[in-house]
């Protein structure tokens, strides 16, 4: 279960990445925690195991296609979702599962972020310094180098509870290849 890299709020359902985007050399696949029934779940998870035999390398193309009617999903490949005989496996694989131990979460609800502690770096040599939470109202120091003012990195909001975890730029997130899409 986890949110799709485009958030909460995306219309996809299920979004498989690539065997290299990951550093274990597997493909990870989420599903989006705005499903609620365990069909869907297993309906979307399906799909996006298309995907990952097909290693994300032709979205929904001929090769996508070849799979997923092998398995037997059917409907536009965009959107591919287990035909009848699919559906009847899929259902008789949930009657011997527990029940989806998983409650829908709302759209409208915000997470708690733990939020990146504050640094700053210096965006010519790259001088990274960790800043005091007290002395975030100065604001970045200086580059001991360059003498000029250091990029701050993480959470900069003075006391906000709420905090809002401001993306390391040295960190890179690739693109997914395929993105999952709605089904029905
Ligand atoms: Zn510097
Ligand atoms: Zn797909």
């Amino acid at each position: 279960m986890g949110y799709a890299s485009t958030g909460l709020r995306s219309s996809a359902i299920g979004q498989c990445w690539s065997r290299a985007s990951a550093e274990d050399g597997l493909n990870h696949v989420f599903i989006s925690p705005s499903l609620d029934s365990a069909y869907a779940v297993i309906d979307t998870l399906a799909h996006e195991l298309v995907h990952a035999v097909d290693d994300c390398q032709h979205k929904h193309g001929k090769e996508f296609k070849k799979i997923a009617l092998a398995i037997g999903m059917q409907g536009p490949m965009r959107g591919a979702s287990a035909g009848p005989a699919l559906k009847k496996r899929l259902e008789a694989l949930l009657d011997q599962l527990p029940p989806y131990p998983h409650g829908r979460i709302k759209s409208s609800a915000k997470p708690r972020v733990r939020a990146a502690p504050p640094r700053a770096r210096c965006s010519e040599c790259g001088y990274r310094v960790s800043v005091p939470k007290r002395f975030l109202h100065l604001g970045p120091p200086m580059c001991p180098v360059h003498q000029s003012a250091m990029e701050p990195l993480g959470d900069w909001e003075v006391g906000s509870g709420l905090a809002q975890a401001i993306p390391d730029p040295t960190s890179v997130t690739p693109p997914p290849l395929v993105q999952g899409s709605s089904s029905g």
